[in-house]
């Protein structure tokens, strides 16, 4: 399968008054005969490109993640710099999200293949082409949502492929068995003694928390393998307001599987997107980006410090994910 260069979903969405600004410009120089037509067409851009022509060039997320569909998707190439599409989830065609979320997607992966060469992020389901319901999945209907293969390791440690089959993984991050996509049959070969690569998986969400132009909702993990993830950001040193983040974004679904065999990514909606009908299920957390279209103190009690908050937050998610009773090791 060719490798796709896939450098232009890096682009960020253009600055919302590009439209208005030449507009606005125009109608200090031009004639008054001219002036009602650039007053209609000032109005008209005024309430916005989308609006008028109901498409400025980006992807639309309609809707919420379990009742929402998918306008001009961006299409996540197959396989490309540090990831692949395996074949049984290249056959569901549900390669397509928002630009946002294939631009991340496609930035995580290479940021792994960087710290670790030859690594490939194996991905499952995002949408499909317009969104909507599908058998596989309750929610992926509106272009936010990616499933990702937890990266594997050999029990020495050293990095392994995923494969063409999801692994369910047991509390102490060793192979339990296969984990096929619905319908299909699991490999005929035992499941291996492979480890849940923490390493690569915690560099992943990462690299997730850092982008700058997406911000991450809910990223689902079983609790146990999350508490590795956490363990292992604590021993690398990470950035604690990271931490935090990771804390409060990283857990276990109470209202679906534990996810012991895939991390499941959900992404807020685009700010502009939400103008059009995207809706943010859930909690809107506030955080130091520079999106910052979420005003403070979302998250955040008013006249509370963020940085105490990020601290109180730490500790008391600590106790909860890493300083709870540890399963045999
Ligand atoms: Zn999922």
């Amino acid at each position: 399968m060719p490798t796709f260069d896939v450098s232009p979903f890096v682009a960020m969405k253009p600055p919302a008054t590009h439209l208005v600004v030449p507009i606005t410009r125009a109608r200090v120089h031009l004639s008054n005969t001219m002036l009602p037509v650039v007053v209609i067409g000032a109005v008209l851009f005024d309430v916005g490109c989308a609006g008028v022509f109901g498409f400025d060039g980006t992807s639309d997320s309609v809707g919420w993640h379990a009742n929402g569909t998918l306008r001009h998707p961006a299409a996540l190439p197959q396989a490309g710099d540090g990831y692949v599409i395996p074949a049984p989830w290249r056959a569901r065609q549900s390669n397509f999200g928002s630009d946002e979320l294939v631009g991340l997607i496609v930035r995580a992966s290479r940021a792994v293949a960087e710290a670790y060469p030859g690594s490939q992020a194996a991905v499952g389901d995002l949408s499909r082409h317009n969104g909507g319901g599908s058998v596989e999945h309750k929610s992926h209907q509106s272009g936010r949502d990616v499933d990702i293969f937890y990266y594997v390791a050999d029990p020495a440690g050293r990095p392994e492929g995923q494969g063409n089959s999801m692994i369910h993984f047991d509390r102490n991050g060793r192979a339990a068995r296969w984990s096929p996509p619905q319908g299909a049959a699991a490999p005929a070969r035992p499941v291996p003694d492979a480890r849940f690569d923490v390493r690569r998986n915690w560099r992943f969400i990462c690299a997730l928390l850092r982008d700058s132009d997406v911000e991450v909702q809910w990223i689902f993990v079983q609790r146990d393998l999350a508490a590795r993830l956490i363990q292992q950001g604590v021993a690398d040193g990470d950035d604690p307001d990271l931490l935090a983040r990771a804390l409060q974004i990283i857990r276990q679904p109470s209202d679906a599987e534990p996810h012991d065999d895939h991390m499941h990514v959900r992404i807020y909606c685009d700010p502009r997107d939400r103008a059009r009908g995207c809706h943010d299920h859930g909690p809107v957390r506030w955080w130091k980006k520079r999106w910052k279209y979420m005003e403070a103190p979302f998250g955040h009690p008013s006249g509370v410090d963020a940085s105490s908050a990020l601290l109180q937050v730490l500790r008391t998610r600590e106790q909860m994910l890493v300083g709870r009773p540890r399963a045999t090791s």
